[in-house]
């Protein structure tokens, strides 16, 4: 079978797969098997109990078209989701972090969303009021970490030959010396003062850049990031794969770094949903979780991701060819300005294990990191440390994730017993201490405290 006649085989395959689960599941019948071995048949529905019967099965998540959404899309088109009684769960396209934010408070009942895929510390600074309208406090609840790695930073080829790389120390004057032309060199993100910024702050500052002083930072949405670098409105930008990627693949640019090497198994992306909506429907919450941490199982099979690529690079989700996302599955990069190929599955966007343990549980120490590097830039007082356990201890609701994880029947051995990852080492020697997070700020040369 040629690659495309096989990409549409798995695509209608996979379509009717999910919609037979959908209509059978309403009825009580087990779905009917698929007859491919190019393929996972489609979940039978669980039996649910009255004390594993979703409140509602009905609920809209918002997801942006980066590999962080993958195990999201999976749960709904395998029918992961409806497998736990979830059969009408809305998987939506945002148009940008900003349009996520929007429209988690307006709410589904607005036709809004009610959660969905977010970066940190999104969640907290939309549960503090600090980037919603009228700085109106919204609570949510962090309830899984999507993936991790996955990320990476891209350069536009005009700056090839000047050893950006991971390491910017040989490139440092080079940049800073951009800055006295009058067109300093300029990164972009894809929302202001979470995940994307943070890398790529960390990044420069770790090379004797001072990303505030230095260059130039600019916010742009994921999909545009490549218009922008063909243009040359920006020297590299920070986002989820495909699009660095894809900056390499089609010679516009090159990979410098990923984030992968940046702080290996770092916290990524997270499921977050409105609280009020969880405090309601603590059973739907659960039945989404279930099927949220079966799809991470499945995503990160290497069998599974010719078929993951396929449904992910369709035009209902990232609309672009399937041979750009795979790569991200399977650590298969063009690494540096001489595009020298890699293959490290250690480095690929994981979604259930990495060699630390587990990804889609939602580490508390990993939450306090990102509050501490927002303290480290000044986008939140210094004072957020004091108070660092009480907020997090409200935001991030481990406690459910554990719980779905037992009534899914998780081994226990995958079930972290500890709310802390514990000590994190990044590229440059740095470390962060959970249990002294002044020490790691202390550390770090370039800063804003
Ligand atoms: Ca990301």
């Amino acid at each position: 079978m040629s690659q495309l006649s096989r990409r549409k085989f798995l695509l209608t395959l996979s379509a009717s797969a999910a919609s037979s689960v959908l209509l059978k599941g309403c009825l009580g019948n087990p779905p009917e098997p698929t007859n491919s071995s190019s393929s996972t048949p489609a979940v039978a529905p669980v039996s649910l109990s009255p004390e594993t019967t979703p409140e509602t099965n009905t609920i809209k998540l918002g997801y942006l078209p980066i590999v962080e959404a993958a195990a999201m899309v999976i749960a709904k088109e395998k029918g992961f989701f409806a497998k736990y009684g979830m059969t009408n769960v809305d998987v939506s396209k945002q148009a940008s972090w900003g349009a996520a934010r929007d429209n988690v408070e307006i709410g589904s009942a607005g036709g809004g969303i009610d959660g969905g895929q977010w970066q940190m510390p999104m969640p907290y600074l939309i549960s503090e009021g600090l980037i919603t309208k009228n700085n109106v406090k919204l609570p949510m609840y962090v309830l899984a970490q999507l993936n991790t790695q996955g990320n990476g930073i891209a350069i536009a080829n005009i700056h090839k030959g000047k050893n950006i790389s991971l390491d910017l120390n040989a490139a440092r004057d080079y940049i800073i010396g951009l800055s006295s032309t009058g067109t300093p060199f300029t990164l972009a993100y894809t929302f202001p003062k979470v995940n994307q910024d943070f890398w790529v702050r960390y990044w420069l500052a770790a090379g004797g850049i001072d990303p505030d002083n230095d260059v130039s930072l600019i916010t742009v949405p994921a999909a545009q990031t490549v218009a922008n670098m063909k243009t040359g409105t920006m020297d590299g930008f920070s986002t989820g794969d495909p699009w660095p990627d894809r900056i390499a693949k089609d010679g516009i640019g090159f990979l410098a770094a990923l984030t992968a090497d940046i702080w290996p198994c770092h916290p990524e992306e997270y499921l977050a949903i409105r609280a009020d909506w969880v405090d309601k429907n603590p059973k739907a919450t659960k039945a989404l979780l279930k099927g949220l941490m079966e799809a991470q199982q499945w995503c990160d099979r290497a069998e599974n991701h010719g078929e993951l690529a396929s449904i992910l690079s369709t035009a209902n989700y990232f609309n672009v060819p399937s041979s750009v996302v795979e790569g991200a599955f399977s650590g298969n990069y063009k690494l540096g300005d001489n595009l020298a190929p890699i293959s490290e599955r250690t480095k690929a966007t994981l979604y259930w294990k990495d060699e630390k343990g587990s990804v889609s549980y939602p580490y508390k120490s990993h939450d306090l990191w990102f509050l501490t590097e927002s303290v480290r830039w000044g986008f939140l007082p210094p004072e957020t440390l004091t108070n660092a356990k009480q907020l997090i201890d409200q935001v991030n609701r481990e406690d459910i994730w554990k719980e779905a994880a037992r009534e899914a029947g998780i081994s226990e051995s995958d079930i972290p017993t500890n709310t802390s990852r514990g000590v994190e080492r990044f590229f440059d020697g740095k470390v962060f201490d959970p249990a002294n997070p002044q020490a790691y700020l202390d550390s770090l040369s370039i800063k804003r405290i």
